[in-house]
């Protein structure tokens, strides 16, 4: 065969960085701290939820497109205890197979070939990707260490007649930046100056350290014009569940769900009625999320600073991002990472491969801390043992 087999377009993107390292760990034994996921399951009640649910026959066929009544109502009541943002089930809620199908459909189905797409680099690898699937053009604005922050000037002035889409993620992957009232209210007042659509991936949602989370939608005038993305994976601690929502107006959700039945047609029944009962967790459930993972968040900060790395403390989410200029001889992050499992038997994920800035990702590299503080505390033993230096932790 004479052509690549690989649309052209999609050339160069080959084997997710969180298989090739999740891979590396599995060969090598290491302490995989790369792929974000947690090393305990959520809730044993949501478990049997969900093995209740295949064995009594619910969902075990093609469920309703949208997803199934009871997690909508769920997922609108979710929206409105928790941000008093109401959305009806009816037609504002669909419900899509994790957060990375409510992306892909999202984009797919919001942006024409030759839009342009402003997204926050580092970005989280599947917009980057479903950005070239759709024909569109990312315009990255560029988060840089130490303090990760989107320069709202720079945004600005990235904004074209071809612009269509903001592509938001706050609680931000793989940074842990929080963006703040003022950054949003900034960036909604861009949105509808210009007549923006605004796509909000919000899956760490309840993985603030220090205040509460904002949905963009419910800023002034965003409402009509934002696409919330979410999903059980984070919230729930089941990423193998792959059952993820968007909310938005009932023009929003339409367009969105017209690709999502072209993707998958419908998402996991089964998992859905769980789903739906874990929604309804109480407030303890909830507020445990971030005050389990704040003490590990220090633990790993601390840890790896006293292995040598700069540390960025984050302030939401569940990774730590870091430095290793001068660690070692790394020559940078992704040859540090390939290197890592060998050297101490850790695995951990380069920040480059997230930014088309290369320079301000070369020597990033972010370790996720959703896991048994006993992990950690070992993962550390292992780092310090390899003897990378002196470090320091930067709020
Ligand atoms: N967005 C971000 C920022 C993520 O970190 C993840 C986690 N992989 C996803 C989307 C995808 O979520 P899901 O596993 O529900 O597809
Ligand atoms: N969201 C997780 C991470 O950033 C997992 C990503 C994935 O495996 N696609 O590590």
């Amino acid at each position: 065969m004479h052509r690549p087999l690989l649309n052209r377009n999609l050339a160069g993107l080959g084997t997710t960085i969180f298989a090739e390292m999740s891979e590396l760990a599995a060969a090598t034994g290491s302490i995989n701290l790369g792929q974000g996921f947690p090393d305990t399951d959520g809730p044993a009640e949501i478990a049997r939820a969900a093995a209740d649910a295949v064995l009594s026959g619910r969902g075990n066929q093609y469920p309703p497109g949208a997803g199934i009544p009871d997690l909508r109502r769920a997922i609108a009541d979710h929206q409105r205890r928790f941000y008093d943002l109401r959305v009806d089930p009816a037609d504002e809620v669909l419900v899509t197979t994790g957060a990375t199908e409510a992306i892909a459909a999202a984009l797919l189905a919001l942006i024409e070939p030759g839009d342009e797409v402003i997204a926050f680099e580092p970005y989280y690898d599947s917009y980057a990707a479903c950005i070239t699937m759709a024909g569109g053009v990312r315009v990255p604005i560029t988060l840089r260490e130490p303090d990760f922050r989107p320069d709202i000037d720079a945004m600005a002035a990235a904004i074209t007649e071809r612009t269509r889409l903001i592509l938001l993620n706050s609680p931000h992957n793989p940074t842990g930046t929080v963006f703040t009232a003022d950054e949003l209210a900034a960036i909604a007042d861009l949105a509808r100056r210009h007549d923006l659509v605004v796509v909000s991936d919000e899956v760490y949602e309840h993985m603030v350290f220090d205040g509460k989370h904002v949905p963009i939608a419910t800023l002034p005038g965003m409402r009509e014009r934002t696409l919330t993305i979410s999903s059980a994976a984070k919230t729930f601690s089941f990423t193998g569940w792959k059952i993820g929502w968007a909310t938005g107006t009932p023009e929003m959700v339409a367009a969105v769900r017209t690709v999502k039945q072209f993707l998958t047609y419908v998402s996991g029944g089964p998992f859905q009625y769980a789903v739906a009962a874990a929604l309804a967790l109480p407030d303890a459930y909830y507020s445990s999320i971030a005050s389990d993972l704040v003490v590990k968040r220090d633990l790993m900060c601390d840890g790896l600073a006293r292995a040598g790395f700069e540390v960025f403390r984050p302030a939401g989410t569940y990774f730590i991002t870091t430095s290793v200029r001068g660690l070692t001889g790394a020559a940078d992050g992704l040859e540090f990472c390939r290197r890592l499992p060998h050297q101490a038997g850790v695995v951990a994920i380069p920040m480059q491969v997230f930014y088309d800035d290369a320079e301000a990702g070369r020597f990033g590299v972010r370790f996720a801390f959703c896991k048994r503080a006993e992990v950690l505390a070992q993962a550390v033993d292992r780092l310090c043992r390899m003897g990378a230096g002196r470090g320091q932790v930067t709020a």
